[in-house]
């Protein structure tokens, strides 16, 4: 079970999201929409530093990775060379009582954590050993929803993806799909990739977008929405001898932890999970899910997959346009092999809000905020006037968030309230640099005061220094 304590720290999140303007309920105004969540002003300047760090460390620093941005809509045989139409699907039971449906391996998962004194083999993904153990526990395990005993339907599979209908008539041939994966919208670019750069292996695609499904039961604040956004690579290498695709795995790994560790992420929060060959996808060699400490437990933030030469094979085959890379140095002909790395962009969200969600004491007062690291802290400075009725303090105050705001765009400008208040406030959306404009600056040409979030104390810089000094600081 989940400790009551960070339930409520999740709940605490939610709620400063809310409050802040950093993520609500989709369509809130009419009830929502269960698993699907908008981003206000803040949760939003997160999200695009969060984005912006990954392109510029996985894209724009290397010379190896070419961006696609490819359509969300795409031809339905796409999704039946991935496997994903017949079998893009999650296990689900009915409780007979409430009638709610239920992952079948998230209710063993809660059994399981609810009795540690059971000794049990990881869960499996295929549905007749699931409900095998399920059925081998029968009575035990109750409904996550209305709490009552071992009354379950036998497991249905259930297609995650989102069906829909291009153009005017509504038949088999007109069905699409909103892509439940960013992935395929490379790999059925990878030829026009060749045909227009001409890349030497090894080469990557990249790719930032929405991908969608219908998850049974989404949960967890954004952990698992309906609709959210990842951010994957697909590595293209030379058919491998023997372990020869390893190293390369493996420092795609490291760059992994590095990236959340670049965006603040604490990397005791941080675990690379080895994923036993039972319970991978068929095709994958080896994959390693990274986990992250949430507040409702250590759960899946990021995966890494070598992914062999599976996808590309499929999509040649069932598109009819040989997808095969021609080795101008060794003459042959032959279909790339694959590393996969992928990142869900609002579970990083979610993971950057839980780590930098602190509550210290300051002043003698109780103080919440956000100890975002300054790279992806969506407000970067706060100006103040020490009071809205000086005019030379305003004008002031003015001029300088007009520079800075020209210099470093997310700046803010508040003159409501005592500073006390406006610190708090702004400590709350996790801003790093809190300025004040008072008599000494315009006085006494004593320059200005900035207020370091994290320790609260404060320092006189001159005017003409800002701008250096606080690029120094970010
Ligand atoms: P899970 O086991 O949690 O359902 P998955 O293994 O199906 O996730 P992948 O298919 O590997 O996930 O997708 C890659 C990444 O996309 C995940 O690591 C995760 O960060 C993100 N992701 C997947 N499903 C969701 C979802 N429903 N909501 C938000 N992010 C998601």
């Amino acid at each position: 079970m989940t400790n009551p304590a960070e339930n409520s720290k999740m709940e605490e999140i939610i709620s400063l999201a809310k409050r802040r303007g950093f993520v609500f309920q989709g369509s809130e105004i009419y009830g929502g929409l269960a698993g699907t969540w908008d981003y206000g002003p803040l949760g939003l300047a997160l999200k695009n530093n969060i984005k912006n760090l990954w392109w510029k460390r996985f894209v724009d620093d290397r010379e190896d990775m070419y961006g696609v941005d490819a359509a969300i809509l795409m031809n339905q045989k796409v999704w039946q060379a991935t496997g994903h139409v017949g079998g893009f699907a999650d296990p689900v039971v009915e409780c007979s009582s409430c009638k709610s449906k239920l992952r079948a391996d998230h209710l063993l998962e809660n059994f399981y954590k609810e009795n540690p004194t059971i000794v049990h083999e990881a869960i499996s993904a295929d549905p007749s050993k699931l409900q095998g153990d399920i059925d081998s526990f029968g009575k035990e395990i109750s409904c996550s929803k209305c709490g009552k005993k071992g009354s379950f339907s036998k497991i249905r599979q259930f297609n995650m993806m989102f069906e829909t209908h291009v153009g005017a008539i509504q038949d088999e041939s007109s069905i699409s799909y909103l892509r439940p994966e960013t992935a395929q919208g490379m790999f059925v670019n990878y030829k026009n990739i060749i045909d227009s750069f001409h890349p030497k292996l090894p080469f990557g695609m990249a790719q930032i977008g929405k991908a969608f499904r219908n998850e049974i039961a989404p949960r967890d604040f954004t952990f698992r929405a309906r609709e959210f956004e990842q951010m994957e690579i697909e590595y293209l290498i030379k058919p491998p001898k023997g372990e020869e695709w390893k190293p390369l795995f493996e420092q795609f790994k490291d760059e992994m932890i590095a990236f959340s560790k670049d965006i603040g992420l604490d990397e005791k929060h941080i675990h690379p999970i080895e994923i036993a060959e039972a319970d991978r996808a068929f095709y994958s060699k080896r994959t390693i899910d990274i986990e992250f400490d949430f507040p409702f437990g250590q759960k899946e933030l990021y995966g890494l997959a070598y992914r062999t030469d599976y996808d590309l094979k499929k999509q040649g085959e069932f598109s009819g346009v040989p997808l095969d890379y021609y080795d101008e140095e060794t003459k042959e002909k032959f279909i790339p092999h694959c590393i996969e790395p992928s990142f869900g962009l609002d579970r990083t969200v979610l993971a950057v809000l839980s780590d930098a969600y602190t509550v210290d004491e300051m002043g003698g007062e109780k103080r919440t905020y956000l100890k975002f690291n300054s790279k992806v802290a969506p407000i970067k400075i706060a100006v103040f006037p020490l009071l809205r009725n000086k005019p030379e303090l305003v004008k002031k105050a003015r001029e300088i968030y007009q520079t800075l705001k020209k210099e470093f765009g997310a700046v803010e400008f508040d003159d409501n309230g005592n500073i006390g208040k406006r610190y708090r406030r702004q400590d709350e959306i996790g801003t790093p640099f809190c300025l004040t404009v008072d008599f000494e600056t315009i006085e006494e040409n004593k320059g200005v005061t900035i207020r370091d979030r994290d320790s609260g104390k404060q320092e006189r810089v001159a005017e003409g220094d800002l701008v250096a000094y606080i690029k120094r600081q970010l």
